[in-house]
């Protein structure tokens, strides 16, 4: 499955701000953006250009992808599907991506970033109700119980992760059992949930052009 191999930092510097797309690396004094807040490039201190509204869109398009890691044609397939749902196609979009088992499993703090979360799906390590899921886009749905295999649940990077996460976040849509290494779906995610500089109008007026 294709997947973005380049520097995540860069994104950081070229979205012009902070994305945390590299687990607990993003709260150091080693983040690249802390460090360079620039874009990158030759150019990048000369300062930021004035964007044209295509730009713009497209940077706010840029920047989910980077934040949930998907590539280009899997995020305009996402895009074609909250279309077909009732309501407002951005949010759709934005819950949907939410709802991917990769952002759960970092959500619930077992992963450090998503990317670390999809590596233990495609590993085999995470389960729904039980059975193996290794697909990162897969959308969960209420009830659904998604777990850690025994094997992993004394992973050093793994409990990194959890003693890292920080106790003050919630996520409301979901129930965490930090002791069994696992987490329910309550509800499902709404607009409001998501708290991420996302500017989904953007999205949607790009893709209506
Ligand atoms: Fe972005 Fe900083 Fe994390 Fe790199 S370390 S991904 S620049 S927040």
């Amino acid at each position: 499955m294709a997947r973005y191999i380049g520097a995540k930092c860069k994104i950081c510097r070229r979205e012009g701000e902070k994305l945390f797309l590299r687990g607990s690396r993003c709260y150091t004094d080693k983040c690249a953006f802390t460090r360079r807040g620039y874009p990158p490039g030759s150019h990048g201190k000369v300062g930021r250009r004035k964007l044209t509204s295509y730009a713009i869109q497209l940077r706010a398009k840029q920047k989910v992808k980077a934040i949930y890691g998907v590539l280009e044609q899997q995020f305009r397939k996402t895009f074609k599907d909250a279309t077909r749902t009732t309501g407002n196609p951005g949010a759709n979009l934005l819950v949907n991506l939410e709802r991917r088992v990769d952002n759960v499993v970092y959500q619930l703090g077992i992963a450090s970033s998503r990317t670390h979360a999809r590596q233990l799906i495609r590993h085999g390590h995470i389960q729904i109700d039980g059975r193996k899921v290794d697909i990162p886009s897969y959308k969960v749905k209420i009830n659904q119980k998604i777990q850690l295999v025994d094997s992993m649940k004394k992973n050093a990077l793994i409990k990194k992760s959890l003693e890292e996460r920080d106790p003050e976040k919630t996520v409301e849509w979901l129930k965490l059992d930090a002791e069994n290494l696992s987490g329910t779906v309550i509800r499902m995610p709404k607009r409001e949930d998501i708290t991420l500089p996302i500017q989904e109008n953007l999205i949607v007026e790009l893709y209506s052009k």
